[in-house]
């Protein structure tokens, strides 16, 4: 019999007045008890429409029935068929959007809670299996991946079970690309990144770090090395701006840019208020991390309603348990400065963020 509590098992967490003064990750993982809980919430719909939701079509149903069997490891072989990267996707992939957006319990109570279960599964994987996959024989093909981050990671693990051996180019001086630079530790422990590289490596997958592609070394000096496949990953390295005047003040900075210094100097230190703008996960990332620097305030404004936010209402009530006071439905008009230091900003009410088409098109 299914469990038909409309509720998700809540994910143990850290006390709020605890971890909002360190990195280490927020939220703790479900025990056992919780999963199997959990996964026997799951219908094992035919039509599956969660798996359309997701990405890379993690057969989703299939997974969830193998913890209801306790077994685990077979879940995560279903779920390492079409992911290569489990542990991560299980933490910061907007599972509210993706998968657990189409899934049928979500139509009376919550959806069945995909994206912690597939947590536990890696989770459960790392800490009790030391075996990892064997790659084939090499087939004696080089492929070069531009970018060490998820896209390429992903790319070395699907070439490297097929018997190439590639090698992964970065410009940083380690493996990871923004789930290491970016992505703050209380959401994603570095450890989880660092456990899924040494796999790769033991794959027979090479990185090389502090390698910059088109300055020191150029893909036609690459195919004269013999690499004939080229994949580039190098995804997106810079923050918007907010295109209104002062946006250049001193002050201001883009939330990639904040959240990559304090991912490498976590001892960063802020004064003062800070306000994030911004709706999505990076802007809870960045006002969830100054909250860390131990700004005096936080306040995030955003163009959406409270309950259209980007983020969703997992990252929104993580930030209000943070401490961090919202403020939805404005839109920054300018920021006034003083010898060139962003001293305040101008907000007016936003009417609706998309115009009839749904497109991205603000009216106030
Ligand atoms: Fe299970 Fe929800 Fe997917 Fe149905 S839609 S199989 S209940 S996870």
């Amino acid at each position: 019999m299914p469990n038909m509590s409309l509720k998700k098992n809540e994910m143990p967490s850290q006390d709020p007045n605890v971890r909002n003064k360190n990195f280490l990750e927020v939220a703790l993982g479900y025990t056992e008890e919780q999963a199997l809980d959990e996964a026997a919430r799951c219908l094992n719909c035919k039509n599956h429409p969660c798996v359309s939701g997701c990405p890379v079509q993690v057969k989703i149903p299939e997974f969830i029935k193998k913890i209801t069997e306790k077994d685990y490891e077979g879940a995560y072989q279903v779920i390492h068929e079409t992911s290569s990267l489990p542990a991560v996707c299980g933490r910061v992939c907007p599972q509210e959007n993706q998968c657990e957006g189409k899934c049928v319990r979500g139509a009376k109570g919550e959806s069945v809670a995909i994206g912690r279960l597939e947590r536990f599964v890696a989770d459960w994987h790392r800490e009790h299996v030391a075996d990892h996959p064997q790659a084939p024989a090499p087939n004696g093909h080089k492929v070069a991946i531009i970018g060490a981050g998820p896209a390429g990671m992903s790319c070395a693990y699907f070439l490297a079970e097929k018997g190439y051996r590639p090698t992964v180019f970065d410009k940083s001086p380690r493996p990871g690309g923004m789930l290491m630079n970016a992505i703050p530790n209380f959401r994603l422990e570095k450890d989880v990144v660092e456990a899924e590289i040494d796999i790769l490596r033991e794959m027979g997958v090479e990185f090389r770090c502090g390698v910059d592609v088109g300055r020191d070394v150029t893909i036609p000096e690459l195919r004269a090395q013999g690499y004939k496949g080229f994949y580039v990953a190098v995804g997106l390295q810079d923050g918007g701006r907010l295109r209104v005047p002062g946006d250049d003040a001193e002050g201001v900075m883009s939330g990639v840019d904040f959240t990559k210094k304090v991912n490498l100097a976590p001892e960063t230190k802020l004064t003062g208020k800070v306000v994030v703008i911004g709706g999505g996960n990076i802007a809870s990332d960045v006002a969830r991390t100054a909250v860390r620097c131990g700004a005096e305030s936080v306040t995030l404004y955003c163009l959406e309603g409270y309950d259209e936010m980007p983020m969703g209402e997992e990252d929104r009530t993580e930030c209000e348990r943070d401490g961090i006071s919202i403020h939805a439905g404005w839109g920054q008009t300018a920021i006034d400065t003083e010898n060139g230091h962003a001293r305040a900003i101008r907000f007016r009410k936003c009417l609706s963020v998309k115009n009839a088409e749904g497109r991205f098109a603000p009216a106030f």
